[in-house]
């Protein structure tokens, strides 16, 4: 097991790609952390440096506190595992798992055992004869994992290895990838574009745009106290409602109507005037018939017709056309754009609200809203920061 460091690590590639910029992040030895963004924000390149598979341009990368940007892949003691698998067709699923320790010229017998035992972890025993043609996607991927952690590397790094499974088997599999993870302690460094993987797998998560870090926290902290506009819309589904807003006279004035602000924001918007861009969870919100009388001063309400509502049985999605609200999607894009969040996912004209399952609101009510003005964030349109 080990610790990764990486110091100002970046990587140009020859036709001038600056894929990955001055990234920093200490990964500590026995830590699970995931790499997510969107596509071509430099995950894989991230990773790909780590195992050696790419050059770093600039920078240090150590391991255990060695430099290892020189080391070849072999020498790093590093196990990856890939999207495709990449089991051989013609081996058992036995002597895909046992390939790597007999290159490492392991005797018969500690093979034997060290597959027999990582089949068992991965529930892979009755299956050891067969070839990865007759296996499942998902029984692959874990013969793969078996592959990677039969060695008992220093760390494992991951290439969104859930990608090719469908939807069911995906979150399956995360359970398997995180309790096998813990079980073994190792280092392990996860990358994905799925926001949903990477807060329910990683201790720590890095979000990524391209090529640069936006920010590195706990799940939890993420998204509770996102740094900016592209942590903020990142993480959470359905994202964040963003509408813009402006604050004078101890209220906030939005297309939703305007809301008193509390102890808390007054005093953090003090030297803040002008345009801002408020950002309200789906779950902030709920129908206001349903709220109690004692938590009912900490939001305000406002009206809104209903123009669809998704039933998930332990809660409702309610979507609102909300009036004024296209002119101030087309505001938001630009003020968005002026905060370089061009790929920010937009409220467009609908507000998404998650009810409790015991609301009554249907497709083309009016419904009084309730929002909880506790947990709303605000964001300064000239840099994307959360000022809140
Ligand atoms: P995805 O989720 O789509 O796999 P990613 O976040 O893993 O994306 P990378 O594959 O690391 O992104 O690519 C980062 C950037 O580097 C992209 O703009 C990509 O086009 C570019 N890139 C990747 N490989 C090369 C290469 N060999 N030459 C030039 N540019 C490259």
């Amino acid at each position: 097991m080990a610790d990764i460091v990486l110091d100002k690590v970046t990587k140009a590639f020859p036709d001038g790609t600056l894929a990955v910029q001055e990234f920093n992040l200490e990964i500590a030895d026995g830590e699970f952390v995931i790499l997510v963004g969107p596509s071509g924000c430099g995950k894989s390149t991230t990773l790909n440096m780590i195992a050696g598979l790419e050059d770093i341009s600039s920078g240090e990368l150590r391991i255990d506190g060695q430099r290892v940007n020189d080391k070849a892949p072999r020498d790093r003691d590093i196990a990856m595992v890939f999207q495709s698998y990449a089991l051989y067709p013609n081996m058992t699923v036995r002597e895909n798992m046992a390939f790597p320790l007999k290159l490492a010229k392991l005797s018969r017998e500690e093979i034997d055992r060290k597959v027999d035992e990582a089949a068992k972890v991965l529930e892979l025993t009755a299956l050891l004869d067969r070839k990865p043609a007759n296996l499942s996607g998902g029984q692959r991927q874990r013969v793969a994992m078996g592959r990677a952690i039969v060695r008992s590397p220093k760390a494992f790094l991951m290439d969104e290895p859930l990608s090719n499974l469908d939807a069911k088997l995906r979150v399956q599999m995360r359970t398997v990838v995180s309790r096998l993870q813990k079980r073994l302690g190792t280092t392990t460094v996860y990358v994905t574009h799925d926001q949903t993987e990477a807060m329910t797998l990683g201790d720590r998560v890095v979000i990524m745009r391209a090529g640069a870090i936006q920010q590195v926290g706990e799940p939890q902290e993420l998204y509770d106290h996102p740094n900016n506009l592209f942590v903020a819309g990142f993480i959470g589904s359905p994202s964040m409602n963003f509408l813009p807003a402006t604050v004078s006279d101890g209220s906030l004035h939005t297309s939703l109507g305007d809301f008193p602000l509390g102890e808390r924001l007054r005093s953090r918007l003090a030297d803040v005037s002008g345009d801002l861009i408020v950002g309200i969870r789906p779950e902030h919100f709920e129908d206001a018939s349903l709220i109690e009388d004692s938590i009912r001063q900490r939001g305000a309400e406002f009206e809104a017709t209903a123009d669809l509502v998704e039933s998930m049985g332990s809660d409702k999605y309610v979507y609102f056309t909300v009036e004024g609200e296209k002119a101030s999607a087309a505001e938001l894009e630009e003020l968005a754009a002026d905060a370089g969040s061009g790929d920010l996912p937009s409220s467009g004209s609908n507000l998404v609200c998650r009810f409790s399952a015991e609301s009554r609101v249907k497709e083309g009510d009016t419904a009084r809203i309730w929002v909880n003005l506790d947990k709303i964030h605000l964001f300064d349109p000239s840099n994307g920061r959360n000022v809140t």
